[in-house]
């Protein structure tokens, strides 16, 4: 077989090859019809005979592609002409210490409310900056929940208040906005897991971001999304590459920016508008997590780690009666076809992630192993 040969053999192969249900907390599931658009896509960009990867950042092709991935994005979300759309590197853990860099004056104060992992990470690098006032918390209950609006103490002049929308490790989401900050105090939300997965009233926040692998596509390539009175909030001097208002005046391109990130984040927000928007994809993503919620319900041999009304869209953990179990879970699982359930080292359990892209037919099939896995092993 000639290398030529055995490559054609292989993009055969790509293409016919069973895709397997991939309940992955992140990188998670991209949606099929994307995947074949990029495989197309990466051989030649728009009839020009030079693949998606390989176009010159500040060529006519990769123009294209960001004005429409920004444009797409803005029509998506809905998101009005006093924010700022940007395509940022180094994960939505970079943001944790970048909008404290950014923002957060010396001797300051934030707000911060810590529901997990993530949360938690933010309040550490915030510290780097300024003082993080913690608003609310749910670690005494090891972050089973959202905290009630009744015990929530806002600091008296914090410069923003940050929330992390969904809590991926744990599985809860704000299913509301907190409580209105006090003065001129601006949201700013970790969207990383739920960007996108249902309506959004942008106006709303002062800074969104979401690292790009749940909900948006690729790993690494951030969004944020920074009204224009924030960017003008920037107290002190930041290297190039961290500031906000030098990386909205140049496109989100001072250097070569994620080219492939951007581009594949595109044609994520463009799969979004052909299944309807956000309405329809939030009423997507109810139906799936609701068949797991009914299953996980249906048996006490099940029991969930998140408070019902906090309950996440997004990632469902629960626990089986005991580690043992979880590991047989996991393992039985994987045998039928679905993978990445295992909890984060820090709950434990069991984790089934369903993103966007994610078909409800993977959430009925793994009802149908929740209901004979209890009934066989309970
Ligand atoms: C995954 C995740 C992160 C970390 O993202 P990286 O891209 O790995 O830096 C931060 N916050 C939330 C809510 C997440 O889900």
């Amino acid at each position: 077989m000639t290398t030529a040969q055995a490559g054609s053999a292989a993009t055969a192969a790509l293409n016919t090859e069973q895709r397997a249900f991939n309940f992955s907390a992140g990188p998670g599931v991209i949606p099929e019809e994307v995947i074949r658009i990029v495989q197309q896509d990466l051989w030649s960009l728009f009839g020009s005979g030079i693949g998606a990867l390989e176009h010159s950042h500040r060529g006519k092709e990769f123009d294209r592609v960001l004005e429409e991935a920004e444009a797409d994005c803005r029509r998506v979300g809905n998101i009005p002409d006093n924010y700022r759309v940007l395509f940022l590197q180094g994960g939505a853990t970079t943001q944790c210490y970048q909008v404290p860099m950014a923002f957060l004056p010396e001797g300051g104060t934030a707000d911060y409310f810590e529901t997990g992992k993530w949360a938690s990470d933010s309040i550490n690098q915030a510290g780097l900056y300024g003082k993080a006032h913690i608003a609310g918390s749910s670690k005494a209950t090891n972050f089973d929940r959202i905290p009630d609006d009744a015990d929530i103490r806002y600091s008296d002049n914090p410069t923003y208040v940050h929330f992390t929308s969904n809590n991926t490790i744990m599985g809860t989401e704000w299913h509301r906005m907190p409580p209105t900050p006090p003065g001129d105090a601006w949201f700013v939300c970790d969207a990383s897991s739920d960007i996108y997965s249902r309506p959004i009233d942008v106006t709303k926040y002062g800074f969104l971001y979401a690292g790009g692998q749940k909900n948006l596509g690729p790993a690494g390539t951030v969004l944020v999304i920074v009204r224009d009175d924030v960017l003008e909030r920037q107290v002190r001097k930041l290297p190039w590459m961290l500031d906000y208002k030098l990386q909205a005046a140049k496109e989100s391109r001072y250097n070569t920016p994620p080219t492939f990130g951007i581009y594949l984040m595109g044609q994520v927000f463009k799969w979004i508008e052909r299944q309807g928007g956000l309405k329809a994809i939030e009423k997507y993503n109810k139906e799936k997590a609701q068949v797991l919620y009914d299953a996980i319900d249906a048996t006490p041999f099940y029991t969930p780690h998140a408070r019902l009304h906090d309950r996440s869209l997004m990632n469902i953990t629960f626990k089986t009666p005991s580690d043992e179990l979880d590991k047989k879970f996991s393992a039985e699982a994987e045998a039928e076809g679905m993978f990445n359930m295992g909890g984060h080292r820090s709950i434990g359990g069991m984790r089934a992630s369903m993103y966007n892209a994610f078909p409800i037919a993977g959430a009925q099939a793994l009802a149908q192993f929740l209901k004979d896995f209890a009934q066989k092993n309970g």
